[in-house]
């Protein structure tokens, strides 16, 4: 998970002198807080059957889980793995509601989708028409821009224009084989039945762009998993000092 590593420095330094205070606690029904005066943070963790919330200075982030093992939302943070990803999933609010566009993913998808392709035998020049036209592009970073650049990206298709009387021409370029109708097969001036179509063949396009997984937890959320594992580690240190 280097990719938080950063997110996970920023919580520990904000949080390094931090003092807790337990507001309330009924078995599952607790309320537990964190003041950190030198970084002005402040954490707060609720919990009650299958609920967790964790809010403070950075967001307020509302889980809940209903499994034979979650009743305590601690034991459920204390018994997965970190993964802001997945833990995104379990919110109430979804798991959209916390995610946001990653560029970085999107250079990802392009580049494993065109190896792909050229493994398969892609069109020739196809990396070199990728980079130029997408992955060079200082556009990247806006998610509908760069999302319009991959949907229309296309390279060494074929463009064939057919008519109904048997005659048929096939273009690199698409306007072209739309007016061939007009230009070089003028249907209006010609004898008979003549209906073109057009139909494009072979190539590459990217697929599915719509499954692809460009999105991350975004920063703040990131930050409130790391404050969640450190305040009920604290909570659990704390009740052991106390039993001791
Ligand atoms: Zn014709």
């Amino acid at each position: 998970m280097t990719e938080y590593t950063e997110i996970a420095r920023h919580f520990e330094s904000d949080f390094a002198t931090a003092a807790m205070k337990v507001q309330r606690e009924d078995g599952l029904y607790r309320h537990v807080e964190w003041s950190a005066p030198k970084s002005m943070s402040r954490l707060i963790v609720v919990t009650w059957p299958y609920n967790l919330l964790v809010a403070g200075s950075h967001g307020s982030y509302h889980f809940e889980r209903f499994g034979s093992d979650t009743e305590d939302m601690f034991a459920w943070v204390r018994g997965s793995r970190f993964d802001p990803d997945r833990w995104a999933s379990k919110l109430v609010n979804g798991a959209d509601s916390v995610r946001e566009y990653d560029q970085s993913r999107l250079v990802q998808q392009v580049k494993d989708e065109v190896a792909e392709a050229v493994r398969e035998g892609a069109p020739r020049g196809l990396r070199a028409a990728v980079r130029e036209q997408i992955l060079e592009s200082d556009l990247l970073g806006s998610k509908d821009v760069a999302m319009q650049l991959v949907y229309d990206f296309e390279h060494g298709v074929t463009y064939r224009a057919e008519c109904s009387c048997g005659a048929s021409k096939d273009h690199d370029d698409r306007s072209a084989a739309y007016t061939w109708e007009f230009y070089k097969h003028p249907v209006s001036r010609l004898d008979g039945e003549h209906k073109v179509r057009v139909r494009a063949m072979g190539g590459f396009a990217f697929s599915d762009v719509g499954d692809w997984a460009i999105h991350k937890p975004n920063y703040h959320f990131v930050y409130q998993c790391y404050a969640a594992v450190w305040a009920i580690g604290q909570y659990d240190a704390a009740r052991q000092a106390v039993a001791a």
